[in-house]
């Protein structure tokens, strides 16, 4: 039996589906192809500073997964 590396996206092609940080499906609506309104990130408000910190980090189109986010969103709250 094969290593589960199906969810992995091949080395040095982004997945616009996949977490930049972890790897696992980011449910990104937009990259489903759904309405950005749709989209569990609307929920989530992002601190600009922290936003500007997530793209020099990671320099892709894809989004981040939920959990990556809040994660990252709690650590950088005072
Ligand atoms: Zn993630």
């Amino acid at each position: 039996m094969p290593a589960a590396e199906e969810n992995q996206p091949p080395q040095g092609k982004p997945c616009a589906t996949c977490c930049p940080a972890c790897g696992k499906a980011n449910q990104c609506a937009m990259a489903l192809g759904k309405s950005p309104a749709s989209c569990w990130c609307m929920t989530v408000s992002l601190h600009p500073a922290l936003c500007a910190g997530l793209k020099v980090q990671f320099p892709v189109e894809a989004c981040l997964c939920e959990d990556c986010l809040k994660t990252r969103t709690l650590t950088a709250s005072p």
